[in-house]
């Protein structure tokens, strides 16, 4: 059940998450700055000691100010009696047969996310999937994170964390100059990104900073399902790449299968993709198209996909999705001579519709799969305390 109305901004819970007042990661450098002005670290070596704590924290990965070494054992000892850079608990690190990794951590509130490292078939590269949210406060038919409500938006923390932990389980530190097996980072895990679009951008700023983990805005990729006001600021103030949810070519099915678009409909979407800052030159939109038997994959659909492209003078690329079911699923996957069907005739007008092979399925890490216990916990805690307060009274 879910009390959040349709397409709302959920506002930031204002609870301890990530040890909010003793992390520094998450931060810019004019709140490091603060934060090391707050402990009485003198004027003149404000901007010595941020470098010094980024270098340490986003190009070397550190777990602990203790392992800062150009720094003096004084200066170390302040600075783990004020903070942290320590990682949140992993409840469970699991490995695909396909090596697909899914990672679910747990921050102090409780509150738990996943995040899966997809490497490719070589496997010496790979993609993040990332989430930006704990639940979603849409409600995407087809997605089983859609059934778990939104808790709440994870902090900037909390969404670089997911990188760090990724980087420290595939041993990836210093960032090395060339050949990063954590080559590319997609907001595709759980949540609706521009739904959280402040933190998201805070998040990816550090990731994209070249004095640290330094990944180029060209590896990144954020999906959304359609928050068309939002669409314009993700280009302007990232430049970062862009993936669109369509997964329907007419209003009526969209409107059923996402629900978003009855706040903004194709017409809005696919012009706001047509205006998407760079998306002419080198940004090409990419439209995720999850395949649904007999909900959207006729060739009448192909067609129409097509159509509206053109019409919309967007050059972009499609990706269709087989769907990924999920324990209580309503839809089926379509069989796959259609999903070739629907990829060769698109790939024939000259758009390029590569069919993406499900990865991690065995351990519930495909897309659209990811779905933490939270709401669960904050049940069964309910339940705990209930009882406890029947025994006591
Ligand atoms: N909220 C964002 C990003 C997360 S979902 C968005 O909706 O774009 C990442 C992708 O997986 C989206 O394209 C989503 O529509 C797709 N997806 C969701 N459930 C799926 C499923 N069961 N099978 C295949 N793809 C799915
Ligand atoms: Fe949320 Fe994206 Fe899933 Fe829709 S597909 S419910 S927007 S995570």
């Amino acid at each position: 059940m879910r009390t959040l109305p349709l397409g709302t901004e959920p506002t930031v819970v204002k609870r301890p998450t990530l040890d909010v007042e003793r992390t520094m990661v998450g931060l810019d450098r004019s709140e490091i700055m603060g934060r090391l002005r707050r402990i009485g670290i003198p004027e003149k070596q404000i901007k010595m000691r941020t470098t010094q704590v980024w270098h340490w924290v986003y190009y070397r990965g550190v777990k602990s100010f203790d392992e800062m070494l150009n720094v003096s054992k004084d200066m170390r000892e302040k600075l783990e009696d004020n903070f942290t850079i320590g990682r949140p608990e992993i409840i469970e690190a699991l490995v695909s047969k396909d090596g697909t990794r899914k990672w679910l951590m747990k921050f102090p509130d409780g509150n738990e996310v996943e995040t899966v490292f997809i490497p490719d078939e070589t496997r010496d590269r790979g993609t993040l999937c990332v989430s930006s949210q704990v639940g979603c406060t849409l409600t995407c038919k087809f997605c089983h994170t859609g059934t778990q409500r939104l808790v709440r938006n994870l902090t900037p923390a909390e969404i670089v964390m997911q990188f760090l932990v990724a980087r420290d389980h595939l041993g990836e530190w210093p960032t090395p100059s060339e050949g990063r097996v954590l080559s590319s980072v997609v907001m595709m895990g759980m949540g609706e990104p521009l739904y959280n679009f402040d933190n998201v951008k805070k998040a990816l700023k550090i990731i994209m900073d070249e004095q640290g983990i330094s990944l180029s805005r060209r590896r990144i990729t954020l999906s959304t399902s359609g928050v068309v006001p939002e669409m314009k600021r993700c280009g302007e103030e990232l430049g970062v790449n862009l993936a669109v949810s369509l997964h329907a070519v007419n209003n009526a099915v969209r409107d059923e299968i996402m629900p978003i678009n009855k706040k903004y409909p194709l017409e809005e979407l696919l012009a706001a993709c047509r205006d998407y800052p760079g998306a002419k030159a080198s940004r090409r939109i990419t439209f995720e198209y999850v395949m649904l038997k007999d909900i959207n994959d006729s060739e009448e659909d192909a067609r129409n996909l097509v159509r509206l492209l053109r019409e919309y003078d967007i050059h972009g690329k499609v990706n269709l999705i087989p769907f990924n079911p999920w324990p209580g699923s309503d839809y089926q996957r379509s069989d796959e001579e259609q999903i070739k069907k629907f990829s060769t005739y698109v790939f024939d007008q000259g758009i390029s519709a590569p069919i993406r092979a499900p990865r991690g399925e065995d351990i519930l890490a495909a897309c659209g799969q990811l779905k933490s216990e939270s709401e669960k916990m904050r049940k069964s805690d309910r339940l705990k305390q209930q009882k406890q307060s029947e025994i006591s009274s």
